[in-house]
């Protein structure tokens, strides 16, 4: 088989992996649905108040969050604007030469006038050799979307998306939204599954539920809010997450109001 043929079935290959946790969470997340919806409050609860109070208030958390998601989603990540970009004679004119001081000569020289103030841990110019362009400040390469990314956070397999300057707003949304959604689940159905262990309740399919349910949203409820309260860290101190394992090294030295963790050259 020619060489670019098993490239492309490669590449489809691999697009059918990372679609697998964004298709497990939509999965779970219906399940959720019906197992709320159905099973709770149509099947289980006989208060009428209680069951249109439920049923409202879900639905209002289902929609921001489901809303969030699609968003973190099918927001594009944002790439480098094209002054970034190596025109085509600066690309022959950086092959040339060899690799090393007369390369940083060139690329110093296409930086001059671009607003750049980071620099490599070593002092260079931070260049992307797949992108071909001079990275702006804060953006990196994702190797699993082959792209350099805007701000980049980092690259989430739950959205199979990059979080970046573009969607990171709807990944903070996302991560808030369902922290709600399964704070409710569990709150909610907490006195049935009490009521399942001490009674036991008739049906033995809404019970089924009702307590899987239960175990489900507060497990991700630990989880996310984990999460949460680390990305609102994150956003306080207004770093990425990338930035937060290594600060970036600044052109005239340490930024320590920005970057204060000792890290930087
Ligand atoms: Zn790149
Ligand atoms: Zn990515």
């Amino acid at each position: 088989m020619a060489p670019s043929g098993s490239r492309s079935i490669k590449r489809s290959c691999q697009t059918v992996l990372y679609w697998i946790p964004v298709i497990f969470i939509t999965i779970i997340v219906a399940w959720s649905y019906y197992a709320y919806v159905v099973q709770l409050c149509i099947e289980s609860i006989d208060n009428i108040g209680e069951k249109i109070v439920y049923l409202l208030a879900y639905h209002v958390a289902f929609i921001l969050f489901t809303w969030a998601y699609w968003q973190t989603i099918f927001t594009k990540p944002m790439n480098p604007m094209k002054e970034f970009h190596l025109s085509y004679s600066d690309k022959e004119l950086l092959e040339r030469e060899d690799r090393g001081e007369s390369q940083q000569e060139i690329l110093r020289r296409l930086a001059k006038d671009l607003p750049i103030y980071t620099r490599t841990m070593s002092g260079a110019i931070r260049f992307c050799d797949r992108c071909q362009l001079v990275k702006p400040d804060r953006c990196h390469h994702c190797s699993v979307c082959d792209k350099c990314i805007l701000k980049m956070d980092h690259h989430c397999p739950w959205v199979n998306n990059c979080v970046g300057f573009s969607n990171y707003k709807f990944f903070m949304l996302f991560l808030a939204y369902s922290l709600l959604y399964c704070l409710f689940i569990t709150a909610t159905d907490l006195q049935y599954f009490i009521k399942f262990w001490i009674d036991g309740l008739p049906d033995s399919q809404a019970k089924f539920h009702i307590m899987f349910l239960f175990f489900a949203a507060s497990m991700f409820s630990v989880s996310l809010a984990s999460l949460f309260v680390y990305h609102c860290w994150l956003v306080c101190k207004n770093r990425s997450t990338l930035e937060a394992f290594r600060a970036p090294p600044f052109r005239h030295g340490a930024d320590k109001n920005g970057f204060s963790l000792g890290l930087m050259l």
